[in-house]
């Protein structure tokens, strides 16, 4: 996780870095620092907490400098100190290095560079990195070269920037984290700019020319211009492309948190993610010529958290048209595969397209001949790349560290390629798409009336001082059971469960008290089954809040709330339940005071397994 940014020829450098930082904090945020090279030297700020602490401690530090870089942590090694902040530095002081991801052997590196002499300060992992470029450089040779010996001495993960005291450029290079690059005003003029970070948030509102930097690649930044070269040193070709996201995609606005604002998009971000892709009743996406599936006969997803919620509804979905389908926590598929063949499409849905754990089970997959779909919301991801084939879910920058926009868009995404697939896949039904279809062009504006008039906040205050909330529903209410849960523990640190509703009473019932409210979503099917769990939780005492389509009487009169929403198809429900828990999740988190954006010890896009 974590963020890393750099900037080269800003009239600015500090405030850009700053300003990338802030757009980064949803990566990570226990300390942050900037590291600033100006010719007699490098200056370096960092501290412990959020990355408003570093603009505290940057407003009495008199920083200038053409080239910086920036760094907000997610800590993976050494807690969250001053000292364990990046930028590190060498036994001189002469370079900064910033860097994201994991150093796995840097164990026999600190030994081997404490053999030699090196004093280190921190307890990181990347402190290895800019005491191994010190040794290479005092070997003799550029800081390029040194710079590329250092970067062959490691295995792990890294996306990784250095500057140094002598020269007004900055070297970066990656291998399995993120790193883009962002040129504004035309490389080579007298005004460019150029930006280096972990994703394009940091650098858009600066400019939306982006070059994709692929693994392997060393780059060299300098005011004059900016060349790419592989580890050989060869140059490379990356083309720049413009990125569709917009500054405004990323301020906060009149918000009080981007969550808020996120739920608030999800009208629009499901707008974005049907449209163009149904045509006369049938779905085209168009990255995906039609027959493409052909030789399929079954479907794997790998996910985790609520991209793992949206690959249960997705393939529901698909069991649903009688195309095999099953989903796996990608943490677990990497290290325990279940058998695949030449017939097995593997699905990877990952909001960044850079989820470590999602990467490493595609990954598995590839290496035994699986054919690999990425599902994700970034172009040009690491998932997007890699796999065969990719379809982004288009929904925008997501900030919150929490995901809800995502999650709708992934499920009406989802939704899509369920028809899309079982139109190729043997043996499926290809029945008749319309009515899903139908209805899926009304689920946005259903959303806006959820988000309209909800009665989230009332129940949040009734049922804000309770022990334990759970949540249960069946089929693609399931999945939005766990996904509710999952929403309130992240974001309120309440204990919250979700269970298939029939489950219950095989051991989680026990759990079940008067003070352990229990929210059952429906969606239009099952509802008499639905209904007997309800009954067995209010025996228990538990008040049971019911998340249901109007026409849903029947559970609504078992339970002692409802939180409505709109009738739709009964595939779709589930969607417009998810909005209803995203608020109630919310307003109990801002009844407790709880950081919603940056809840504690997690950040988003997890690129570290
Ligand atoms: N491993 C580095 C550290 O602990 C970077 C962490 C990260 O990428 O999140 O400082």
């Amino acid at each position: 996780m974590c963020g890393i940014t750099a900037t080269v020829g800003a009239d600015d450098v500090v405030s850009a870095l700053l300003t990338g930082l802030e757009n980064l904090e949803y990566r990570g945020y226990d300390s942050a620092g900037v590291a600033l090279a100006n010719g007699a030297g490098v200056e370096v700020v960092k501290r412990e907490g959020r990355g408003d602490d570093l603009v505290d401690r940057l407003s009495t530090a008199s920083l200038s400098g053409r080239v910086g870089l920036g760094h907000t942590r997610w800590s993976t090694h050494g807690p969250p100190t001053d000292a364990n902040a990046h930028p590190h530095t060498d036994c001189t002081g002469e370079l900064a290095v910033v860097h994201n991801g994991i150093v796995e052997n840097h164990a026999e590196l600190r030994e081997r560079l404490r053999g030699a002499g090196h004093r280190f300060t921190s307890d990181t992992d990347t402190e290895v990195v800019p005491h191994l470029v010190e040794e290479y450089l005092a070997a003799g040779g550029d800081v390029e070269t040194a710079f590329r010996r250092a970067v062959a001495d490691l295995s792990g993960s890294y996306a990784v920037a250095l500057v140094h005291a002598d020269e007004d450029a900055v070297y970066a290079t990656r291998e399995g984290s993120p790193l883009v690059f962002g040129v504004d005003d035309g490389a080579g003029t007298p005004d460019a700019a150029y930006y280096l970070a972990s994703d394009v948030p940091a650098f858009l509102e600066f400019t939306d020319d982006v070059v994709y930097l692929e693994d392997g690649d060393v780059i060299r930044v300098a005011p004059a211009g900016y060349e790419i070269t592989g580890t050989d040193g060869t140059p490379v070709d990356r083309p720049v492309e413009s990125v569709d996201w917009s500054p405004d995609d990323v301020e906060k606005g009149t918000y009080d948190h981007y969550m808020r604002k996120e739920i608030d998009e999800q009208p629009t971000a499901v707008a974005q993610a049907v449209r163009g892709r149904v045509d006369g009743g049938a779905v085209s996406f168009d990255s995906l010529t039609a027959g493409i599936f052909n030789d399929v006969a079954r479907v794997q997803f790998v996910a985790c958290g609520t991209s793992y919620h949206a690959a249960l509804y997705g393939a529901q979905l698909l069991r649903e048209r009688g195309v095999p389908a099953r989903v796996f926590l990608a943490s677990e598929y990497a290290v325990n595969a279940p058998p695949a063949d030449e017939q097995t499409l593997l699905v990877g849905v990952t909001q960044s397209g850079e989820t470590a754990d999602t990467l490493a089970a595609l990954r598995s997959g590839q290496s035994d001949g699986i054919r690999t779909l990425a599902v994700t919301n970034v172009v040009g991801s690491t998932a997007a790349r890699e796999c065969d084939d990719a379809v982004f879910i288009r929904a925008g920058p997501e900030i919150g560290v929490a995901a809800t926009k995502t999650f709708s868009s992934q499920v009406a995404t989802l939704s899509l390629l369920a028809e899309r697939l079982c139109r190729d896949v043997r043996d499926s039904r290809g029945d008749d798409a319309s009515e899903l279809l139908a209805a899926l062009d009304t689920i946005p504006s259903k959303i806006g009336s959820v988000l309209a008039d909800s009665s989230a906040a009332e129940l949040a205050d009734r049922y804000g001082d309770s022990d334990a909330y759970f949540f249960i529903g069946r089929a693609t209410a399931h999945s939005v059971a766990l996904e509710g849960a999952l929403k309130l523990k992240e974001i309120s640190y309440e204990h919250a469960e979700g269970f298939p509703a029939g489950e219950l009473k095989h051991g989680p019932l026990a759990l079940v008290t008067p003070t352990t409210p229990v929210s059952a979503v429906a969606t239009g099917r099952h509802t008499e089954k639905l209904v007997g769990s309800i009954e067995e939780v209010s025996a228990r005492g538990a008040p049971v809040i019911a998340v249901a389509p109007r026409s849903e009487t029947a559970v609504a009169e078992a339970a002692d709330d409802v939180l409505w929403v709109p009738d739709s198809h009964p595939e779709l429900v589930g969607l417009l339940a998810n909005v209803q828990l995203q608020l109630l999740s919310y307003h109990t988190a801002t009844l407790l005071d709880r950081p919603v954006d940056k809840p504690r010890n997690l950040a988003k896009s997890v690129t570290v397994e």
